[in-house]
């Protein structure tokens, strides 16, 4: 679907906006400091429920809103292109317990005026955001590239999503578990151990699995995008690495090759991760007794970033990171595309300046080729004047936008 209007109310720092979408393209220029990465972000957050970089919900409220007596914040979308339009709304309103005097804020979803879960707004606006700091995926910690995986997963798959929370609270769980066998001096752990072992294998074999898919499906797009940034010059792969299915060499290697292979529903080679998972478990009992924490799993997984087989985080240049998350980017935006049979809205933030002009081109091609595209830029010089011609242009100043007539 496509995205008509944007309408926040003291969404950071706007206080209030009524924003149309009525081109392909919406060019958005702005100094520094005006409110152009916030209002992709509100686009984001109503996509997907959640801030690409708060950490919580009071962060984005404006902060002139604390001065009411009820502060809250109000973001809302309005989509068209099926056969019939969809409101999206989140609302956040101050709750009446604070903890250190701290306000909270509560969120509530509601998909054309009716309360819903974060999962009922899957499928509804697929986005894809690239920020500058993008390249941390490539160079990064580990949990920025899982998070990242799982942020894609769960915006195409509401069952992908809800294994991720029950995995999440079954780790806790889990967790807290060996803390406390730890402490009494149990190494074996018994019956209770045992338990939550089985709902860690199985939801967690799950996430393995559709997290291996989801990265045999970018790396084949990516290679692809990559050959033609490069000029066909390195080979990108990227490459899924797990614990289960490292563990054993053999077993490993071939699964990893079986894993590789997949596309479409992934359902026929959990039993053997299922086996691999238990099989590690029941080799690391007392390791994971002594540490108090668990250490096998997808919360431990990561994603490998390969050029030529060298691996980038340690190997590459400054500009082969960056030519590496664009080529992700791309690849994330033709396999959203493909698996919900419409192609994301593409949200990009600032990242033209940083790209030479083959790169700036590719994307400028991948930009023609997709229905919606919302761009921001400090400046009009990043565009050409043909470029910007077919664009609606806006500029951002202070949290208002002020339309460009051309
Ligand atoms: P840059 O070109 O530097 O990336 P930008 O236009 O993307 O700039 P934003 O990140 O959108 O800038 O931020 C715009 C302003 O919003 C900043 O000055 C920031 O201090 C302010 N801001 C952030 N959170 C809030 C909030 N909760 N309430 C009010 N203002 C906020
Ligand atoms: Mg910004």
């Amino acid at each position: 679907m496509r995205l008509q209007r944007l309408s926040l109310t003291n969404f950071r720092n706007f206080a209030r906006l009524t924003l149309d979408f009525p081109r392909p393209i919406t060019l958005l220029q702005g100094d520094n400091a005006q409110g152009k990465t916030n209002l992709l972000e509100a686009i984001y957050y109503l996509a997907t429920s959640r801030s690409p970089r708060a950490s919580t919900e009071r962060e984005v409220v404006n902060w002139l809103a604390f001065k009411e007596p009820l502060p809250f914040a109000r973001l809302e979308a309005d989509l068209a292109g099926a056969d019939f339009p969809v409101k999206l709304e989140i609302i956040l309103t101050r709750q009446a317990n604070q903890t250190n005097n701290v306000p909270r804020f509560s969120k509530q979803i509601r998909i054309n005026g009716v309360a819903r879960r974060a999962f009922d707004l899957v499928g509804h606006l697929p986005v894809v955001l690239f920020l500058p700091q993008d390249i941390h995926l490539v160079t990064g910690p580990p949990a920025g590239r899982r998070r990242y995986l799982d942020a894609t997963l769960c915006q195409m798959d509401t069952a992908y999503c809800r294994t991720l929370m029950d995995y999440s609270r079954v780790l806790t769980q889990r967790n807290a578990l060996l803390r406390d066998l730890r402490e009494r001096g149990n190494r074996q752990g018994g019956e209770q151990l045992r338990f939550w072992d089985e709902q860690l294998v199985t939801l967690g074999s799950r996430l393995t699995v559709r997290r291996a898919a989801l990265l045999s499906a970018l790396d084949e797009e990516a290679n692809r995008q990559h050959r033609v940034l490069s000029g066909g010059r390195e080979r990108l792969r990227l490459r899924y690495t797990s614990g289960i299915t490292d563990r054993l060499p053999a077993a490993g290697q071939q699964l990893a090759l079986d894993l590789e292979g997949i596309v479409g529903p992934p359902s026929a080679d959990v039993d053997q991760v299922v086996a691999l998972f238990q099989e590690g478990l029941d080799a690391l009992r007392r390791r994971e007794v002594a540490a108090g924490m668990s250490l096998l799993g997808p919360h431990r997984d990561d994603v490998r970033f390969l050029s030529e087989g060298r691996d980038l985080q340690a190997y590459g240049s400054r500009g082969q990171q960056r030519t590496a998350t664009l080529a992700l980017k791309l690849a994330e935006v033709a396999v959203m595309g493909r698996e919900l049979g419409q192609p994301p809205l593409l949200l990009l933030d600032d990242i033209m300046s940083e790209l030479d002009g083959a790169r700036r081109q590719a994307l400028l091609t991948l930009l023609s080729s997709i229905p919606q595209a919302i761009v921001t830029a400090t400046d009009w010089e990043d565009f050409s004047p043909a470029f910007r011609a077919q664009a609606r242009q806006l500029r951002v100043v202070e949290g208002r936008i002020e339309e460009i007539v051309a």
